[in-house]
């Protein structure tokens, strides 16, 4: 058995087979590009689930890592370090409204403690449990946890999970009259959602929605938290897709891009609620490990400045233009919706369900592009990737998409 064929036959064996990887196995990454084990070359417009911010192997990233490695890696939180003490100034200052933060690993804990807020600040308002109900959207996603994935108003992430925690209401994405009705008891303490859905098939906010939610929460005392975990750190083109929308929540969730390809997670706490957790509420071993914090350090200068805000817009609509031209000649696309490098490519109707078949077309080319459900193909490239990489990319595409209509 060849090597790579040995490896993909561990996966089959060793996994538990919760995920289907295309069969090729990455080594090494560049930018915006990855190299197989053969030594395959792959343009990556997936950018590991909008993780990769910065692409692979910033040599900024690289080295705030590997000082850190040779001093300190862990702590727990039951001593101080500096990366996250200064990780923690740093987002409250970039965040604009937030007052505190609480560092976690991941976005499923970053949300799960922000539900888990969301209750002793409701508790503490004197809010009886029927009285502590956290509406969310349909087409959400909020990660895998039992709480998170309650939140996530998808029924096939929940089947066979049952019983699920309850104090959850599901209402339409963009349907206002929807929450307004669904908040008319007056037993919602917060609405949670995503600026742009992701996992739900890149479906942005309506414009105006989120002040109508942020209105709505405060006629009904209720808090508005805000996932940015997929949307934020500069990939909407604003370090937070909320700035486009113009409110100011009470809490924001973060991780994916926050640590450029480290695993970390964040909740940023406004003012309302940033006294409500006190000792012993919540807690994490590894949340807020110094190796995380001093990426995640580089990663957030990095992703605020300028430079990237520019070129999301750039490569943004370079994008939307590749893919224009594309369709003028397949005609394979609906629409193209979503913010910045957050593009969803709908299928039209009659290829609904074959976004998976395109993904491995791609592949095939030399593409690393990813699905947000099964009729849309979801762009969330590095958001330093340059013209070139973005024009061979789309080349890719192109070719992948004429076998795929063929
Ligand atoms: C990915 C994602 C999560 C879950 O993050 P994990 O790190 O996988 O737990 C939650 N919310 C949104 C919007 C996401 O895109």
């Amino acid at each position: 058995m060849s090597n790579i064929a040995h490896l993909l036959a561990l996966g089959r064996d060793y996994y538990v087979p919760v995920y289907r990887p295309r069969e090729v196995i990455l080594d090494r990454g560049q930018g915006a590009r990855v190299w197989d084990s053969e030594g395959r070359e792959y343009i990556d417009l997936s950018a590991g689930i909008a993780v990769c911010g910065l692409g692979h192997n910033d040599p900024d990233l690289v080295a705030a890592l590997t000082e850190q490695a040779g001093k300190l890696w862990h702590t727990s939180n039951v001593f101080y370090s500096e990366p996250p003490l200064r990780l923690a100034e740093e987002l409250v200052v970039a965040s604009r409204f937030a007052k505190r933060v609480f560092l976690c690993n991941s976005g499923a804990e970053a949300n799960e403690a922000a539900i888990k807020l969301v209750r002793k600040w409701a508790t503490a308002q004197g809010r009886t449990p029927d009285r502590r109900v956290i509406v969310t959207f349909r087409g959400s996603f909020h990660g895998r946890t039992l709480a998170a994935v309650t939140a996530t108003a998808q029924p096939k992430y929940q089947e066979g999970y049952e019983p699920l925690p309850g104090g959850f209401r599901y209402v339409d994405f963009n349907d206002a009259t929807a929450l307004e009705s669904a908040m008319a008891t007056g037993d919602v303490a917060a609405v949670m959602l995503e600026p742009v859905q992701g996992e739900g098939g890149v479906m942005p906010a309506a414009p105006g929605f989120l002040q109508h939610v942020r209105e709505l929460c405060d006629r009904h005392g209720a808090l508005l938290v805000l996932d940015e975990i997929q949307s934020g750190m500069g990939r909407t083109g604003t370090l937070f897709a909320h700035w486009q929308d113009e409110v100011t929540p009470d809490i924001v969730t973060l991780a994916k891009a926050l640590g450029g390809g480290f695993p970390v997670g964040a909740t940023l706490v406004g003012e309302k609620v940033a006294e409500t957790m006190q000792f012993g509420a919540h807690g994490t071993t590894f949340g807020g490990n110094p190796l995380a914090a001093a990426v995640a350090r580089v990663a957030l200068r990095k992703l605020s400045s300028p430079q990237i805000t520019d070129n999301v817009a750039r490569q943004s609509a370079a994008l939307r233009a590749g893919l224009d031209v594309i369709n003028a000649e397949l005609g394979l696309f609906e629409q193209v919706r979503g913010r910045g490098l957050m593009l969803g490519a709908v299928l039209q109707p009659e290829y609904a369900g074959r976004a998976g078949e395109i993904l491995d077309l791609a592949a095939a080319e030399g593409l690393l592009l990813l699905q947000a459900g099964p009729d849309v193909l979801r762009f969330v490239p590095a958001l330093n990737i340059s013209d070139e990489e973005l024009a061979e990319g789309l080349k890719r595409l192109h070719a992948a998409l004429r076998a795929f209509a063929a």
